[in-house]
């Protein structure tokens, strides 16, 4: 199953809000979807730190376009719960289908402005957390970040070190070659 052709737009978009309609997914059935993404901006953000609270960064729910979109892909794919959950790594009950699948626009504020993209809730995890950490080392550049974040332990002019996935676990890596650690701040899911 090609998830990820589900939306083929990853980079910096506008992003509107629909705010003024009710959700067309009861938002009970988008807190499951939405709680991971969080953990995972949190995740992202504490491996950022120190300089990752220059961002103020929310989570919007996902479109009613967007909403709209996943369920006629579901429907017309007869994508199954179960199928949905083992993409996820964790059970997914009906109603929440489409929250994991749906893209969330993330947005992230700083000093020079906010920047926005969506994300995935479901779909690999280490993978997520990788994607969000580039995405947000690439937005505190913007804002005038040259701190190493987070810096490379091995190196005399400390560098900040790159966001990989390594055996399905987000590790770091220094810029120079060579894996130094896994992430200490990754959720379960
Ligand atoms: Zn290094």
């Amino acid at each position: 199953m090609a998830w990820g052709t589900v939306r083929d737009v990853h980079e910096d978009e506008d992003v509107t809000t629909s705010a003024d309609e009710p959700p067309l997914v009861p938002s009970e059935h988008l807190l499951a979807g939405r709680g991971s993404l969080e953990n995972m901006v949190a995740a992202v953000l504490t491996e950022l730190l120190p300089y990752s609270r220059r961002l103020s960064v929310t989570i919007a729910d996902p479109e009613n376009s967007e909403l709209a979109r996943v369920q006629e892909w579901v429907t017309s794919n007869k994508i199954t719960e179960a199928q949905v959950g083992e993409w996820a790594g964790t059970p997914v009950a009906g109603p929440d289908v489409l929250g994991w699948i749906s893209h969330w626009p993330v947005s992230a504020q700083g000093r020079t402005g906010t920047a926005a993209r969506f994300f995935q809730p479901g779909g690999d995890a280490a993978e997520l957390a990788v994607d969000l950490a580039d995405w947000l080392h690439t937005v505190l550049a913007d804002n005038g970040v040259s701190g190493p974040v987070p810096p490379c332990p091995g190196h005399p002019h400390p560098h900040p070190m790159r966001p990989v996935v390594h055996e399905a676990a987000p590790w770091w890596q220094c810029p120079q070659g060579g894996l130094v650690r896994p992430w200490l701040a990754l959720p379960a899911r």
